[in-house]
C-alpha cells in the first residue's frame, strides 16, 4: 500500500501488468473490460514498497492486520462473475487493501465497501490513490449486517470466506441482482454465484474451489 512518499507507476510496472493480463487470459479470464481494468490499476501501490517486486505475480500477499490482498486471478474471476455494469450499486464485504474496491470503481460502479479491521480501515483512509475514485464509499463495520441504509444493491461481492450465505446480504440484494462469495470453512470454500430473480427466488451456482481468510462477525477495534 502507498506510504507517505509518492510512488511512481513506470514503464516497467506497465509492462509487468501486460504480462499479468496475459497470465489471467491463459487461466481462463475472458471479460475484456475486467482485463483492461487490471491492466490500468497500479497494483504495486497497494503493497508495501518492500514487496513491490511481487505485485504483478499472480499471487495473494500479506497486508496489515494479518489479512491478504487477493490473488489477481481471484479478483478477476469474482469481478467477471459479478458482471458489473456502469452505475451498478455494488456492496463489497472486506475492503482489505482496497484493490478489488478500485477494480469495481474503475468499472464505473458505485461502490460501498465494508471492512471490520479498524487498523486496515484507517490505513486505507490515508491511501491517496483512492482520491481518484469519488464513486467509492468505505465503512468500518461488520459485513454480516450489510448496509441497510443504502440497500438494495445491484451486486454484492464478499472477499472473505463466509461460513454460510449471510441472510442480510441476500435481503439487501435487488431482484435481478447477483452476489458472488466464497462459502465454506477454513479448509476451503466454493465460489458461489447467487442470483435473485424478479420474484425474489434465489438460484445458486458453485464455481470452483478457493481459499480466503475468514469472514468474522463483529468489528475488530
Ligand atoms: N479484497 C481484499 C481482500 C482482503 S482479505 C483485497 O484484495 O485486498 C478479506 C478482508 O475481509 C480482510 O481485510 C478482513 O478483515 C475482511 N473481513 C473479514 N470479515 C469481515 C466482515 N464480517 N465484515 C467486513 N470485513 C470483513
Amino acid at each position: 500500500m502507498q506510504q507517505s512518499k509518492p510512488r511512481e507507476d513506470n514503464y516497467r510496472h506497465k509492462g509487468l501488468r501486460k504480462q499479468l493480463v496475459e497470465t489471467l487470459r491463459k487461466k481462463g479470464i475472458t471479460d475484456e473490460m475486467v482485463l483492461a481494468v487490471i491492466e490500468r490499476i497500479p497494483r504495486h501501490l497497494f503493497l508495501d514498497t518492500a514487496f513491490e517486486q511481487y505485485a504483478y505475480e499472480d499471487r495473494a500477499f500479506h497486508i496489515l492486520a494479518n489479512q491478504t490482498i487477493s490473488q489477481p486471478f481471484t479478483v478477476a474471476f469474482q469481478t467477471q462473475l459479478l458482471n458489473v455494469k456502469k452505475f451498478d450499486k455494488v456492496l463489497e464485504i472486506g475492503t482489505g487493501s482496497a484493490y478489488q474496491t478500485c477494480v469495481l470503481a474503475e468499472l464505473c460502479a458505485s461502490v460501498y465497501s465494508i471492512e471490520r479491521q479498524r487498523e486496515l480501515y484507517e490505513f486505507v483512509s490515508k491511501f491517496s490513490f483512492l482520491q481518484n475514485y469519488p464513486n467509492i464509499k468505505r465503512f468500518y463495520g461488520d459485513g454480516f449486517q450489510g448496509l441497510s441504509t443504502f440497500a438494495p444493491f445491484d451486486k454484492i461481492i464478499v472477499t472473505a470466506a463466509a461460513p454460510l450465505i449471510p441472510p442480510k446480504l441476500i435481503e439487501q440484494l435487488k431482484p435481478g441482482g447477483v452476489a458472488v462469495m466464497p462459502v465454506g470453512s477454513d479448509m476451503g470454500q466454493k465460489m458461489l454465484r447467487i442470483t435473485k430473480d424478479q420474484s425474489g427466488v434465489i438460484f445458486k451456482e458453485e464455481l470452483g474451489d478457493f481459499m480466503f481468510v475468514p469472514m468474522l462477525t463483529g468489528k475488530n477495534k
